[in-house]
């Protein structure tokens, strides 16, 4: 195919897409699925070689968000069953981090729920990464925090953090939609602010939130304007206590085009599979991994992950090694900063064929013996009742 062509040449360049370009990957059919992976995971290699980097998420505070989030299970009255609980202490995190390095990790995220920390919260997550650093030599250490004042990401720096993360989530046309409590202006601001501080920028998108396929793109593009070193890519968790518990707009096949298509936008940064990862890729994870370059090991903030060492002999059967902390995640001409994140807008479970995003509609109809599509597998959705936060061991 020749836009495949022409985009394996532009992603070994460094080149950007044009929107055109990159809108005709989410467009492609399930019948060129297997070209698209492969096209862009000659980029993918290029770039990363068969290293996977494993990121381990630990909730320093989980739920009584005052946020209205529509999309997050810790939003302000969200009635979701999750694990609610005020800050760790450091060597209650350091713990939890520990396990995630045994595990594999190199990359130890910290987050919190809330708008932004206050100046005293800064102190606390300090004191938490200098435990973290002095306990486990060679650790990355990413802070989620929410909103930045001035100066925090500085102080945040200082203690020792290597990247801040907070994600663009969706497009700024549509952001609106899904938080009314800030705005994407808000968000950007604070990516420029961790920028600036000589953190690792870390900012990415939520897929499935019922986004067009402009969202999409409007979502990468701004990503790479704004320089992440990593792009985390997450497709919705639709948690049943949220506005978006109906939204299950995702296939398997639809997040590996996603993912081809931020690949190709972002031919030399660091693209992470995030939250939702075994909901709606299921048995095409090891696929996805020709077009990522770094997972989430375990669990997520709020919802169980399959179990760590499912994550390790995935990577392992698919022929992809675990990245050490001796191996350096990003190419050489972008060594010296940051870090990535999630989001995104509406495509409902129950349009009909007409109001589907154009790669669906274009779709063959399927023969009448065809298996039936499975329904949305809302049975994978686990609240996490074990790891930070509890007293049951985490999974890693
Ligand atoms: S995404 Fe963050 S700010 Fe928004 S509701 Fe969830 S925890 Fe709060």
């Amino acid at each position: 195919m020749d836009l495949l062509n022409t985009l394996v040449d532009k992603g070994l360049r460094r080149e950007l897409p044009s929107r055109d370009e990159a809108l005709a990957v989410l467009a492609t059919s399930d019948e060129d699925l297997l070209d698209v992976v492969a096209a862009a995971g000659k980029v993918r290699r290029h770039w990363f070689g068969r290293r996977v980097k494993l990121n381990y998420l630990v909730n320093l505070k989980s739920g009584l968000c005052p946020e209205d989030c529509s999309y997050c299970s810790q939003r302000l009255g969200a009635e979701t069953g999750i694990l609610k609980y005020t800050w760790l202490k450091p060597d209650e995190a350091s713990k939890a981090a520990a396990a995630g390095l045994a595990g594999g990790a190199k990359r130890v995220c910290l987050v919190a729920s809330g708008r932004g920390p206050t100046d005293r919260d800064v102190d606390r997550v300090s004191d938490t990464i200098k435990t973290i650093k002095e306990q486990n030599e060679g650790v990355e250490v990413c802070a989620c925090l929410g909103l930045l004042s001035d100066g925090q990401a500085e102080r945040l720096r200082g203690a020792g953090a290597d990247a801040y993360n907070h994600n663009l989530n969706t497009s700024e046309a549509t952001y609106g939609d899904i938080t009314k409590t800030h705005t994407y202006a808000d968000r950007v601001d604070t990516v420029q602010k961790a920028h600036a501080a000589g953190l690792s920028a870390c900012s990415g998108l939520i897929s499935g939130m019922g986004e067009t396929d402009e969202d999409l793109v409007d979502v990468v593009f701004a990503l790479r304007e704004l320089d992440a070193d990593s792009v985390p890519v997450n497709f919705l968790i639709p948690f049943e206590g949220t506005p978006l518990a109906k939204e299950w707009n995702l296939t398997p096949q639809r997040c590996l085009r996603i993912l081809a298509m931020v690949r190709f936008v972002c031919p030399d940064i660091e693209v992470r599979i995030a939250g939702g990862r075994e909901l709606h890729l299921r048995t095409l994870q090891p696929l996805a991994l020709h077009l990522a370059n770094s997972i989430f090991l375990g669990d997520y903030l709020t919802s169980e992950g399959q179990a760590g060492k499912a994550d390790l002999e995935m990577i392992a059967d698919a022929g992809f090694e675990v990245e050490t902390t001796d191996q350096v995640t990003l190419p050489e001409h972008r060594r010296g900063g940051g870090c990535g994140s999630v989001c995104g807008s509406q495509d409902k479970a129950d349009e009909t064929p007409a109001d589907t995003a154009p790669a669906e509609a274009a779709q063959p109809a399927p023969q009448a013996d065809a298996p039936a599509a499975p329904g949305p597998r809302t049975d994978l959705v686990t609240v996490r009742r074990r790891g930070a936060g509890t007293d049951v061991a985490p999974n890693a």
